[in-house]
Formats: structure tokens, C-alpha cells, sequence
């Protein structure tokens, strides 16, 4: 094995599979491995998001078809395999398991009240800085949910997901899908407008906030202990429960 000092600049293969290669610029979407040319000692997460794939997207990466951490450090030229999260694979110890709780850039609101109208638990402002984003991620363990990618990069994220469709119904089922999010959805349990546990409620606890015809034909009301706003089973949720039956179906159906 040739030596390397620490000035010599090392070559670098990488191929991204399984999807990554949307992240690429297009004309380097051949399925042919990229090369790079870096200096000894350049960390594989550095060589990695130089080709535009932000890390919290990785979970997988094979230097020399042997598993390697994002702080690698690459001293020989070598051949390099990157992989997304699949819930096919085993775990390889890139990206955390078992993440339930999520903080959304403010371009995402509509994915955020459909995991919310699902019952998952997403922070959420619709104009919130990128510094507020990521201190609410650290103090509160999120994972972050972005598709601003210089901010999906920085740094302190740990857990990050990109969606990658612009239409709210197919980001709600990415997010399913990469987090393992079906078996912990339980449908309105949580307030849409502020993210707080829906609690049930007297009727006569409510019933001067309802119009007369609500307070006709219903009997069950939860509601937010965070924002007060009331909820019950209206005309409206009819629309709410035909999308959550929409989402479950795909959610759960492999990979169509
Ligand atoms: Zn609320």
C-alpha cells in the first residue's frame, strides 16, 4: 500500500444508490461512480455532501465494501458505497431508530398538519429562523424535516428527512416510510393548529363555544389543553377521515 503525507490528495469513487442520486446534479446522474479528489485525510461525510447528499439522508456507506463512519478518514484511494435509510436492511448505525418526534421548516405546513391530523408530534412555525429551527431540534431531540438542503447539512443535525415531493400527500407518505412512523399513528388525537394532546370533554364544558346545530347533533368534543381550541366529529372531518384512510393505505402498501 503506497504512503500517503499529509500533503498528498487522495481518489475517492462513490457511488449513491437506492434513490440518493436525486440529490445529484443531473448530468451526474448516470449510475456511474463520481470521482473525487481530496486531500489525505478528508472525512467521508465531507466527500459525501461535496457530491450534494446531506447527511441525515445517509445511513449507509461502505469504504472498500467495509461499513465506515461519517468521520472517516480517507487515506488511500478507495471505492466508496452510499446508501439511504431502507427498512429492508438491518441497522447500520448512521441514523438513530425509532424516531417519533419531528420539528418542520415553515415551508412544510401542510405536511405538518397531516402528521398531525396522524398524531404525530411536529414542532412547527410558519416563520421560524433557521437558528430557531435548529435550536428546537437540539433542546427537544427532533429530527428535522426540510427541504432546504444547506440547512439539512449543517453541522449539529442528527436526524433529518428531505422530502422529495413538492405535493403535501406524497411528503406525508415519504415521512411515513423513512421513519417507520405506521405503527405509532393513532388519527385525531392531536391538535392541528398547535400541535398540543387533544383531551375529551364535557359537552356542557363546551357547549357555550358551539353554533346551535352543533349543539344539536353532538355529543363528543375534545379538546386542545394548549391553544383551547374544541373539536368534534363535524361534516369536516369526513374530509379528514377519507385523507387518514388515503395515507394509511399507501403508508402501508410497499413501496408504490
Ligand atoms: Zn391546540
Amino acid at each position: 500500500m503506497a504512503r500517503h503525507d499529509r500533503n498528498e490528495r487522495v481518489s475517492v469513487l462513490i457511488s449513491f444508490h437506492e434513490g440518493l442520486d436525486y440529490f445529484l446534479k443531473p448530468n451526474q446522474r448516470s449510475h456511474q461512480p463520481i470521482g473525487r479528489t481530496v486531500d489525505y485525510r478528508t472525512a467521508i461525510k465531507d466527500v459525501i455532501e461535496s457530491c450534494g447528499i446531506p447527511h441525515p439522508e445517509v445511513d449507509l456507506i461502505l469504504v472498500d465494501k467495509q461499513p465506515a463512519e461519517f468521520l472517516f478518514q480517507v487515506q488511500t484511494d478507495c471505492i466508496t458505497d452510499v446508501y439511504p435509510f431502507s427498512s429492508q436492511r438491518a441497522s447500520s448505525g448512521l441514523q438513530g431508530r425509532g424516531i417519533r418526534t419531528f420539528v418542520a421548516d415553515g415551508h412544510l405546513g401542510k405536511l405538518v398538519r397531516d402528521l398531525r391530523l396522524l398524531g404525530i408530534d411536529v414542532a412547527y412555525r410558519n416563520d421560524p429562523d433557521d437558528r430557531d429551527l435548529l435550536t428546537i431540534m437540539l433542546r427537544e431531540k427532533r429530527a428535522l424535516l426540510t427541504r432546504d438542503r444547506p440547512l439539512l447539512m449543517h453541522r449539529v443535525v442528527e436526524n433529518g428527512f428531505f422530502p422529495r415531493s413538492q405535493k403535501p400527500f406524497e411528503q406525508t407518505i415519504e415521512t411515513i416510510r423513512r421513519f417507520e412512523l405506521a405503527p405509532a399513528l393513532a388519527p385525531f388525537t392531536r391538535c392541528l393548529r398547535c400541535n398540543g394532546v387533544l383531551n375529551c370533554t364535557e359537552k356542557a364544558a363546551v357547549i357555550h363555544e358551539l353554533e346551535p346545530l352543533t349543539q344539536l347533533y353532538y355529543e363528543d368534543f375534545t379538546k386542545c389543553p394548549s391553544c383551547g381550541q374544541t373539536y368534534w366529529r363535524g361534516s369536516h372531518v369526513e374530509k379528514l377521515e377519507k385523507r387518514v384512510e388515503n395515507i394509511l393505505a399507501r403508508a402501508t402498501d410497499q413501496e408504490t
